[in-house]
């Protein structure tokens, strides 16, 4: 029991800080030393009393929960001489919730990867729904791994340390570097970025650009590191990351600055109405993937960890519906599923649903290979 009370504890922390909105013209107080985030016109924050956000917490973390797949999710053990095959357009593979495989340029990058058995400090504690479709050894060489922020279920310790001895790049937000050092990575593999700040890493360029969060991994770090959203611009195809982010002014900012994007890899689960200010409901998702102006979308943040109150499968039949009614082309991988963006068809199918409709369409697209307006499942 104390355990649990320990891990409520260590849990509340970083959600009680929801609680107080942030309101600085840059990222960074030096009053409050911490990083903030941009204003918002709108400031969207609720406020929960600390009783409520017990209850919530209680409910997320400590009760028995029925939002859980009941059954293993499909799952593509990935060909990986398809992936690593050249091609002037990205391949990706989605292992659950917002861990990414790339491979652009022929350049294999990691995002925010996930493969330890549970995103908290505690094994026992927002554990996986299953394995990952590939163990950390079964990966090709990596060349970069990028981060949006600290939190667990995006900075994993098992990961970086496993990464800790090979030569691979780790591209982070401002702080977030502290961690890695921590955990072995040598600081000439570390590059840490503010927001707009770019660097050229193995051949591809990434710019950390904003993101409405928050960070921090324990009781005394509340936002000590930054959070961020990333540009990765290949020497085709120009990607957007969402990171963590309620929806705000700054995707439209970003859309002029830096877009189009051929994908957006974008948020759309683990939301609340009560925390509307750090993670987006599906319906912002796709507004946001449409004011950063992208070509397809690819919903993460879903399908491997329980971090909300709603089901598994909400995020994604939301952001399903939206998508067909708005004719936005989505991915839809299952884990592990190599998805090649040059090829004449791409992976949209329901397979959440318990009886899934193949849906593909043909090339009508010049630049990513696919049709736009893709003919979703009826
Ligand atoms: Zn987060």
């Amino acid at each position: 029991m104390i355990q649990y009370l320990l891990a409520v504890l260590l849990l509340l922390v970083p959600l009680l800080g929801e609680c107080m909105p942030a309101q600085k013209p840059t990222n960074y107080s030096i009053e409050a030393g911490e990083f903030v985030n941009l204003p918002a016109k709108d400031n969207k924050v609720n406020k929960m009393g600390f009783m409520e956000t017990l209850s919530i917490l209680k409910k997320v973390f400590l009760e028995k929960s029925t939002r859980a797949p009941q059954a293993k999710l499909p799952e593509i053990k990935p060909d990986m001489n398809e992936f690593l095959k050249p091609s002037d357009f990205v391949k990706f593979i989605w292992f659950g919730h917002s861990t990414l495989l790339l491979n652009l340029d022929g350049r294999i990058l990691l995002i925010d990867p996930v493969f330890g058995k549970s995103a908290s400090p505690f094994d026992f504690l927002v554990t996986r729904f299953q394995p990952p479709v590939l163990k950390l050894e079964e990966l090709p060489n990596i060349d970069a791994i990028l981060i949006s922020h600290d939190h667990y279920d995006h900075l994993d310790k098992t990961t970086v340390k496993y990464f800790a001895e090979k030569n691979v790049e780790f591209i982070v937000p401002l702080g977030v570097g502290d961690h890695l050092l921590e955990w072995g990575v040598k600081p000439i593999r570390i590059v840490e970025l503010n927001w707009g700040e770019s660097i050229s890493q193995v051949g591809i360029k990434f710019t950390a650009t904003p993101a409405r969060h928050f960070s921090g991994r324990g009781l005394f770090d509340r936002n000590k590191t930054l959070w961020a959203s990333w540009v990765i611009q290949g020497k085709h195809d120009k990607l957007f990351y969402s990171g963590d982010s309620g929806y705000g002014d700054h995707f439209k900012e970003i859309g002029k600055r830096y877009g189009p994007f051929d994908i957006a890899f974008m948020e759309n689960g683990q939301y609340n109405e009560r925390w509307p200010d750090v993670h987006m409901q599906p319906e912002e998702s796709l507004q946001a993937m449409v004011d950063v102006d992208a070509k397809a979308l690819v919903p993460v943040h879903w399908g491997m960890f329980d971090l909300s109150l709603h089901h598994w499968s909400e995020p994604i039949k939301r952001t399903y519906q939206i998508a067909k009614a708005w004719d936005i082309p989505i991915f839809t991988p299952k884990f592990g599923e190599v998805v090649d963006t040059g090829k004449p068809t791409y992976v949209n199918t329901p397979w959440w649903e318990p009886i899934p409709t193949a849906t593909t369409t043909q090339a009508q697209d010049q630049k990513l290979g696919m049709k736009l307006v893709p003919e979703l499942a009826k």
